[in-house]
C-alpha cells in the first residue's frame, strides 16, 4: 500500500495527473502578446480562475506571434509554473508577421499572414518554427496559416496555374522545408500539428489543403468557433461545431487532435456554451478554449466546467459518434454549410470526404467537387444504396448526368410557399403556413414521385421527390433559397421526409433540436437556443416494434434512468405501412438529454 502511494506521488512530481475529464483534456492557448507582458503573480491569479471554473489539463504557450518573442528565460518560467501545477505544457504558433522592410509594403496581406514568395519572410518563418521546435516537443500552429496574398511576386510565380494549384503547391512546399522538416531537425522528437480554420468551404482558395497537410505534419487540430450565427464574420451554423469535426476526424484517418474556439462574438451566453457542447459530442481529444486572458473573469466562461463535467459523464456512455455521411470532398465549395443547416433541424448528418460503399448519403452542391460523383452515386443506387440530394446538387449538376438518374428539372422560377401537402396522407394539407420561398422544381408525374409539396394558390411543386435506380432509391430535397428558413419549415412537414432520411430509423420531430447518434444505440439531443428562446416539445420515433426507451442523467429517477413510455403506431409512408414507437419529450433550449434505445 505505501509503495503505491509513493508511487502515485512521484508520478505526480512528474507532471501526470488524473486530468479533469474522462473524455478530454481541457486545454488553453496562451498568446505570444499576452505571455511577453506576463508576471507570475498575475499568471497565478488567472490560473486560480480559469482551474475554478474550467478545469486546466494543458496549455499551448506561443513562442511567437505577429513579430513578438517570448525569451526563452521567460518562457521557461511559464513551462515551470504549469508543470508545478500538473498542467501538461505544449508550444504554438502563429504565422503573421509586420512588413519586415520598406519592399513589403507592396503586398496587401490579410491580418499580416506571410506571402510566402518573398525570400525573406520564407526565412524568417522557418525561425519561428525553428525557435518553437528549441522549446516544445509538440507544437500547434493557430490557423492564421493561409495566404491570400496577390502581390506582384505571387502573381509571377503562380503563372498560368490557377491561384487553388499555385498555393497548394506552395504551401505544401513551405509545410515541409519551412515549418515541419526544420523543426524536426533541430527536434527530432516534436509533435507537429497543424489548426485548420472553421471555414473549411474555403481552404482551397487560401491554400489550406487537409488532403496534403494531414500528412506532412503529424496531427490535425479543428476549428469549431461558430459564435453568433446571424452575427458573426464568417456565416457559419452551430452546428459546424459537431460536424466539422467529424469531416476533419475522417479526413485526417483518425489523427484530429482536438477542437478550439474562443468567446468573441458570442451573444447570448449560449452561443458560447453552444460552440462546446457541439465541439464535446463530437468525441475529440482535447478542447482548446482561445486565449487565456479573454477567459479571465469572463461570465462566458463561468459555466462552462460545469456543463462539460456533464457532458463529460453522458460522454462515458456514449460510443462512438455516427450519423449520415454528408459527402464533402476535398476543395470543395458550393451550397456551404446546408449540411449543417439541416443538422440543426434533426438530420444526424456527419460530412465526409469519403464516399460511403453502402447504406445512406447526402449529396449536396459541395459534392460536385469530385468529378467522379456520378459514377460514385450511380454504383452506390445499383447496389442499393439511399441518396439524398438537394436541389442545388441537382442546380450544379451537368444535365445528361442529372437527367439519367431523375426526371426533376428547375424551371428557373421560385415559389413562395404556404401549403404543405403530405402525399400519403389522403388529407394531408397543412395550409396558410408563412410564406418560405423555394426553387421550383417540376417532375415526370409517375417517373418520379413526390412526397412532400409545396404549394400556393392553386399551383404546387415538389419538396422532397423520389427515383429509383437499380436496387437503389434517389430522393431529391428541395431546399429553401435562404438556407436558413429550413427552420420556418413546419416539424409536420418534415415527417414526410424523415421516415426514409433518418439514421437507424431514429429520429426526432422537433424544431431547431439536433440529435447526435452513438454506434451504442445512444443519442443526444439538443434545443438549440434561437432569439425565441422557450421549451419544445419533441417526438421521438423508432422504427421498431419492440424496444424500450431509457432516458438518462433524469434528476430525480433512481440510478438517474428513467424509461419513458412509447406509443405503438402505423406510419404510412412511401406506400408502404412501417410499425413505429414514439415518445414525446419536453426539451429546454440550451439543454442537453441522453438517451438509450434497448432493441427486441
Ligand atoms: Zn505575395
Amino acid at each position: 500500500m505505501e509503495v503505491m502511494l509513493h508511487e502515485a506521488v512521484s508520478d505526480l512530481d512528474q507532471g501526470e495527473k488524473m486530468g479533469h475529464f474522462q473524455n478530454f483534456k481541457l486545454t488553453v492557448y496562451c498568446v505570444a502578446q499576452i505571455l511577453e507582458r506576463m508576471d507570475l503573480e498575475t499568471l497565478q491569479k488567472q490560473y486560480e480562475f480559469i482551474e475554478k471554473y474550467v478545469g486546466l489539463d494543458k496549455v499551448y504557450l506561443e513562442p511567437y506571434r505577429d513579430g513578438h518573442w517570448v525569451e526563452k528565460d521567460k518562457m521557461k518560467g511559464f513551462i515551470d509554473f504549469f508543470r508545478s501545477k500538473h498542467v501538461e505544457v505544449a508550444g504554438g504558433f502563429t504565422t503573421v508577421v509586420p512588413d519586415l522592410s520598406e519592399e513589403d509594403k507592396k503586398r496587401q496581406r490579410l491580418f499580416g499572414t506571410f506571402c510566402y514568395s518573398n525570400p525573406e519572410m520564407r526565412e524568417y518563418i522557418r525561425k519561428v518554427s525553428e525557435y518553437c521546435a528549441e522549446q516544445f516537443d509538440e507544437i500547434i500552429l493557430d490557423d492564421f496559416y493561409f495566404t491570400n496574398c496577390t502581390c506582384e511576386d505571387c502573381i509571377r510565380k503562380k503563372g498560368n496555374r490557377t491561384w487553388v494549384e499555385f498555393r497548394k503547391e506552395l504551401m505544401k512546399d513551405v509545410s515541409e522545408n519551412l515549418i515541419v522538416g526544420p523543426a524536426r531537425k533541430i527536434n527530432p522528437k516534436v509533435k507537429m500539428i497543424i489548426k485548420f480554420p472553421n471555414w473549411r468551404e474555403s481552404y482551397h482558395a487560401t491554400g489550406y489543403r487537409p488532403d496534403v497537410e494531414k500528412d506532412i505534419f503529424d496531427m490535425v487540430y479543428t476549428g469549431t468557433e461558430t459564435r453568433a450565427s446571424a452575427y458573426q464574420d464568417q456565416h457559419l451554423p452551430t452546428y459546424l461545431s459537431y460536424s466539422l469535426v467529424r469531416w476533419m476526424d475522417e479526413a485526417s484517418e483518425g489523427r484530429n487532435h482536438g477542437t478550439w474556439f474562443d468567446t468573441y462574438q458570442c451573444w447570448p451566453v449560449d452561443d458560447y456554451l453552444e460552440q462546446g457542447y457541439l465541439s464535446a459530442f463530437a468525441k475529440p481529444e482535447e478542447i482548446t478554449l482561445f486565449q487565456w486572458t479573454d477567459l479571465f473573469e469572463n461570465k462566458l466562461v463561468t459555466p462552462l466546467g460545469l456543463q462539460l463535467s456533464r457532458i463529460d459523464r453522458m460522454l462515458d456512455l456514449a460510443g462512438e459518434p455516427v450519423g449520415i455521411p454528408a459527402y464533402i470532398p476535398y476543395a470543395s465549395e458550393g451550397e456551404n454549410h446546408i449540411e449543417d443547416f439541416l443538422g440543426m433541424q434533426g438530420f444526424a448528418l456527419y460530412p465526409t470526404p469519403v464516399f460511403p460503399e453502402k447504406g445512406s448519403v447526402l449529396l449536396t452542391r459541395s459534392s460536385l467537387g469530385d468529378e467522379t460523383v456520378f459514377q460514385r452515386l450511380k454504383a452506390f443506387l445499383l447496389e442499393g444504396g439511399r441518396a439524398f440530394v438537394t436541389s442545388g446538387f441537382m442546380s450544379g449538376a451537368p444535365e445528361a448526368e442529372w437527367r439519367d438518374v431523375s426526371s426533376a428539372y428547375l424551371t428557373g422560377h421560385k415559389l413562395a410557399v404556404t401549403r404543405y401537402y403530405r402525399t400519403d396522407d389522403p388529407a394531408g394539407y397543412l395550409e396558410g403556413n408563412e410564406p418560405v420561398l423555394f426553387p421550383d422544381i417540376q417532375h415526370s408525374n409517375n417517373m418520379s414521385w413526390s412526397l412532400l409539396n409545396g404549394g400556393a394558390g392553386e399551383y404546387h411543386s415538389t419538396l422532397f421527390l423520389k427515383d429509383t435506380y437499380g436496387k437503389g432509391q434517389l430522393y431529391l430535397l428541395n431546399t429553401p433559397e435562404n438556407p436558413s428558413d429550413l427552420t420556418r419549415i413546419p416539424e409536420w412537414a418534415y415527417d414526410a421526409v424523415k421516415p426514409v432520411f433518418n439514421y437507424g430509423g431514429t429520429y426526432v420531430s422537433a424544431r431547431n433540436v439536433s440529435l447526435f447518434h452513438y454506434d451504442n444505440d445512444v443519442m443526444i439531443l439538443y434545443a438549440h437556443v434561437t432569439d425565441k428562446a422557450h421549451p419544445v416539445r419533441a417526438t421521438i420515433h423508432i422504427q421498431e416494434e419492440n424496444a424500450r426507451l431509457m432516458q438518462l442523467f433524469v434528476r430525480y429517477a433512481p440510478g438517474g434512468e428513467k424509461e419513458l413510455e412509447l406509443q405503438k403506431r402505423d406510419v404510412f409512408h412511401d406506400f408502404t405501412k412501417k410499425k413505429e414507437l414514439t415518445c414525446e419529450v419536453v426539451l429546454n433550449p440550451g439543454e442537453f438529454y441522453e438517451f438509450r434505445i434497448e432493441r427486441g
